[in-house]
């Protein structure tokens, strides 16, 4: 894969509280075959009950895995992800 590929989510959209609980949603991690996405806790958040984590998001950890396929960006119900080179 010639050039960087470059990942964004926009996290208004989901994650972190704000936008829809991406644990709900997932439909990126579902569709990407080379799992280039990590779904974690937000780091740094300050949760209500820290034995009940509610803040999470999805992260494109593994990027040099991507192909390009753009089934993450045609599948999020949010128009959250950005796939670009
Ligand atoms: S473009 Fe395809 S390979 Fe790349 S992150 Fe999205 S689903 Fe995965
Ligand atoms: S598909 Fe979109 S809304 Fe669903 S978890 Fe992924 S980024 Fe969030």
């Amino acid at each position: 894969m010639k050039g960087k590929t470059k990942i964004t989510i926009d996290y208004a959209r989901c994650g972190d509280g704000v936008g829809v609980d991406p644990r709900a949603c997932a439909a990126c991690l579902r569709a990407c075959d080379p799992a280039v996405f990590l779904l974690h806790e937000t780091i740094g958040a300050i949760e209500d009950n820290p034995y009940d984590p509610q803040k999470w998001r999805v992260t494109p950890l593994w990027i040099d895995l991507c192909t390009r396929c753009m089934k993450c960006v045609d599948v999020c119900p949010e128009k959250a992800v950005s796939v670009a080179w």
